[in-house]
């Protein structure tokens, strides 16, 4: 018992030998009272001569050994020695922690008792020793606390990592628990809304911050979703808390516990940016910058329609303006733009209940007609665009006169590209006619 007689060495001393303590002994005593949380004058009532020792615990087979026997016991042991005097021994360990090896505390009475008097004493050490426990719990505790304070720590650099790449890519996480309808946000949904972070929120208070399109197509999905468990996603317009509008791409998957949903969760992303783009994109290819009317491939993909039997034509109006070189070349091309935008300006307030207006060439217009009436009502709107072409133009300090031409082509059935060339023979017809007239296709 290597270990056992090393530890003896410490605690088989008599009170007039505790002089010759060396101050190493001392300050582990001192260091294991500390540490037990207990006075000095504690242990002494135990009893004056017991001495507490701290062992490295861990390698030593009889330590453990002993260890073992302790809690394997659930009480203090009394151990008779086959040394000098009997004494009684007790050992817990403390186990490792921090960078501390695991220890052994023990306490040796070195003098010879009577049984009665080793198991008061005993019960004494178990006191000793379930308040060393207590500390002993009582830092695991701190330290768990510590691992934990530790732990939060890193949850938070998470979640400031997660916030920021959140807040680069404007996307917040949502939660809405559907037996009482309560959310939950992450920072990158109240961030879109405009919302203060943290603030309780409502379904209610979220709904009045979608226009009210945007809030009818959201509640629908939504609803469908919940019906039949599953996921959604759309676009939706919303007007934040300071006033600003903003595109927002909503998912939402739906979980669901024995087949009834229960709670739904996604995802809300700022799209505000790439919905212009897009937007802007889109028109871009669909209509005339410079006057703002639809360009030639609208134009083109309604007759593409109409062949694909989408839609209906009741009838075509060319509109060409006429001696426009002479305008350009007369006055400059910067004029000549101006007389585009009016004579668009003038097309569509003639054409209010048109189909379509483009801008299908330079100075080529193309009017669609749906629901156009009779033909003469037909004839009637292109006579009134020959007319509105006609009033003289007032741009850029400068007044000159305009003019157009319109061919007519009403719709019986055929290809577009018919329809498109019977209004073209048309227009030249009228072009031929001398200008500022309007003639109609006759088969
Ligand atoms: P017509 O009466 O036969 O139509 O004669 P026109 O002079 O109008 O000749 P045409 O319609 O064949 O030519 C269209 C002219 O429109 C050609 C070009 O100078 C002018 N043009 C085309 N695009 C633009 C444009 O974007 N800006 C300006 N300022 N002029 C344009
Ligand atoms: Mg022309």
């Amino acid at each position: 018992m290597r270990s056992l007689a090393a530890t003896a060495a410490f605690a088989l001393q008599t009170p007039a030998a505790e002089t010759r303590r060396d101050e190493a002994i001392d300050l582990r005593l001192q260091r294991l009272c500390a540490l037990l949380g207990i006075a000095g004058a504690r242990l002494s009532s135990i009893a004056a001569d017991i001495s507490i020792v701290v062992a490295a615990a861990g390698a030593d087979a009889d330590l453990a050994a002993l260890e073992a026997r302790a809690i394997a016991a659930g009480r203090p042991l009394v151990i008779a020695d086959a040394g000098q005097y009997p004494r009684f021994y007790v050992g817990i360990v403390l186990p490792a922690h921090d960078d501390r090896p695991a220890q052994l505390l023990s306490l040796f009475d070195p003098r010879p008792r009577s049984a009665m008097m080793a198991t008061t004493l005993a019960a004494l050490a178990g006191e000793v020793l379930a308040r060393a426990a207590i500390t002993q719990q009582r830092r695991q505790i701190e330290s768990q606390s510590r691992a934990i304070a530790d732990y939060a720590a890193l949850e938070e650099h998470r979640r400031n990592l997660f916030d920021r790449a959140s807040a680069t890519a404007r996307i917040g996480i949502w939660q809405c628990n559907l037996s009482d309808s309560s959310l939950i946000w992450t920072n990158g949904v109240y961030d879109l809304f405009e919302i203060p972070r943290n603030t309780p929120v409502t379904r209610e208070m979220t709904l009045a911050l979608y226009t009210e399109k945007s809030r009818l197509e959201m509640e629908a999905a939504r609803a469908r979703a919940i019906a039949t468990c599953t996921d959604f996603a759309l676009n939706c317009e919303i007007i934040t808390t300071s006033g600003k509008r903003r595109w927002m791409r909503l998912t939402g998957a739906v979980e669901s516990r024995d087949g009834l949903a229960h709670r739904i969760f996604g995802m809300k992303q700022d799209i505000t940016e790439e919905k212009l783009l897009a937007d802007r994109t889109r028109y871009l290819a669909e209509f005339d910058v410079m006057t703002g009317l639809a360009n030639r491939s609208l134009f083109q993909a309604r007759l593409a329609a109409l062949d694909e039997g989408r839609g209906n034509i009741d009838a075509l109006l060319l509109v060409d303006l006429d001696g426009f070189k002479q305008v350009n070349d007369t006055y400059g091309h910067a004029l000549g733009d101006e007389c585009l935008k009016e004579a668009a300006l003038r097309l569509l307030e003639s054409c209010s209940g048109a189909e379509l207006v483009a801008r299908i060439g330079g100075d080529e217009f193309a009017v669609l007609l749906n629901d156009a009436g009779s033909p003469d009502d037909v004839e009637h709107l292109a006579e009134t665009i020959v007319r509105v072409m006609r009033r003289p133009v007032t741009r850029l300090g400068q007044t000159l006169s305009l003019g157009a031409s319109v061919g007519v082509a009403h719709y019986r059935g055929g290809s577009s590209e018919q329809l498109f060339r019977h209004a073209d023979i048309a227009l030249y017809a009228a072009k031929a006619a001398g200008r500022a007239t309007s003639r109609t296709f006759a088969a």
